[in-house]
């Protein structure tokens, strides 16, 4: 699928694409601090324009809508490598899909360049803590602070209040949101 970005203005400036600009005011709306377009980095085989950077993750975050290819998992993989930052690629996911969906939403690679988990992430608040950080299939268990340890009975921190929201509060902001649900990386990428 050919997906056309469209440059999108969203408060001051404009964003590559209306996903862009999306995860933005996501994160104005979630008053989580990020950095769009931070500094060049030099991956060895060119010089790459990370989306956002986030500084309380201290991780990346990647936006690709529609699919990507091998190039680009090579991409930000080395950036996670070359930065020893965890690196987020996400698309527009819950903008686009029914709330109760929590299919298709990212992927971390880990600072040593591996691929996190063998499934997808979502944003997530731990309920005891109010830490804000993307977790393994949206589970409060898989968060990185550790508060809910039980596996007894499922507790999904992508549930939070704040985190539904701020995902209905922008939807409507940017039109035309289309279903992304690209493959797992270690799935084939073609
Ligand atoms: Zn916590």
């Amino acid at each position: 699928m050919r997906y056309s970005n469209v440059r999108t203005a969203y408060g001051p400036r404009y964003y590559r694409s209306k996903t862009e600009a999306r995860w933005a005011a996501w994160f104005d709306r979630m008053q989580i601090p990020f950095h769009y377009e931070p500094s060049k980095v030099d991956l060895g085989f060119c010089n790459y324009v990370p989306d956002f950077y986030l500084p309380d993750q201290n991780a990346y975050f990647e936006v690709k809508a529609g699919n990507y290819g091998p190039t680009q998992i090579k991409k930000i993989k080395s950036l996670a490598e070359v930065t020893h930052c965890h690196t987020y690629l996400f698309g527009n996911g819950r903008f686009a899909e029914e709330p109760n969906n929590r299919q298709g939403y990212g992927y971390v690679w880990r600072p040593d360049g591996s691929l996190y988990g063998d499934d997808y992430f979502t944003w997530c608040i731990c309920p005891i803590c109010d830490a804000v950080d993307v977790a393994l299939l949206g589970k409060a268990k898989n968060m990185t602070c550790q508060c809910i340890r039980t596996t007894k009975r499922t507790l999904y921190a992508d549930e939070h209040v704040r985190i539904a929201r701020a995902f209905k509060y922008v939807a409507p902001l940017f039109p035309n949101p289309r279903r992304t649900t690209p493959p797992h990386p270690r799935r084939g990428t073609s």
